[in-house]
């Protein structure tokens, strides 16, 4: 990681926006690594990593591209206690210290599952730490949902007014699992349940043998994104 932390500009410049365009194009098909490797060198320290600690994929390839890197967790206080240890678990394997984010007291006035849970727990907080930051990256594959099929690997965020950087947007389930095994990554617990893709306990539920592995998100009620790759 470089020392250089260019600042986090507040509109993307014609330049910027350029640039990033052409890393899109030239990193497309690259190896996550690669693409892990030049957010570091191009952002430094202003590249932080948003994990929800479902598995630690994202962690792993940080861990050899970019070591070092701020790492964040949003506390929506709904978690399963499964995840929290499973979290512990990987900070102690890679050595790592893991930002806690957490809502602020108006999240108490909206109970779990209401309209703006999600909004005031888990965007909210987010926002508030990426905030000065210049790029962050994410776990977002374009298989997960319809919204996120056309994702680059490298681009603006318009949401959030800085770089996001998806090194596995183009990795499909398989490829995850391929690599969970090549490295040999510990698994959350409650994958041997069923439970594939792990958001917060009330709203998610384990899935079928071969259903979507996000099937069980908000399942029945429509919803397929908490907001945080809007
Ligand atoms: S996923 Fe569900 S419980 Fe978690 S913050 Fe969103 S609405 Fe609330």
């Amino acid at each position: 990681m470089t020392d250089t932390e260019p600042s986090a500009p507040d509109e993307p410049s014609a330049l910027l926006l350029e640039e990033l365009a052409e890393a899109a194009g030239r990193l497309e098909g690259a190896d996550p690594l690669e693409i892990l490797r030049y957010a570091s060198e191009r952002f430094g320290g202003g590249l932080v990593l948003a994990s929800s600690f479902q598995d630690c994929v994202l962690i792993d390839l940080a861990s050899r591209a970019a070591p070092g890197i701020t790492v964040a967790f949003i506390d929506t206080g709904f978690h399963f206690p499964e995840t929290l240890a499973y979290l512990g678990r990987v900070k102690r394997r890679y050595g790592i210290e893991v930002e806690v984010l957490s809502a602020g007291l108006p999240a108490s006035e909206w109970p779990c599952g209401s309209a703006r849970c999600c909004e005031l727990r888990k965007v909210a907080p987010l926002n508030a730490f990426l905030a000065g930051r210049t790029a962050w990256v994410t776990g977002l594959k374009r298989v997960d949902t319809p919204e996120r099929e056309l994702a680059p690997v490298v681009g603006w965020d318009h949401s959030k007014d800085l770089v996001k950087v998806n090194p596995i947007a183009a990795w499909s389930e398989d490829d995850v699992e391929a690599y969970v095994v090549a490295r040999e990554l510990p698994r959350h617990p409650l994958n041997a349940v069923g439970y594939l893709s792990i958001g917060c306990a009330p709203t998610t539920a384990p899935v079928g043998e071969g259903d979507d592995a996000r099937a069980g998100r908000w399942a029945g009620t429509g919803k397929t994104e908490c907001g945080l790759h809007l």
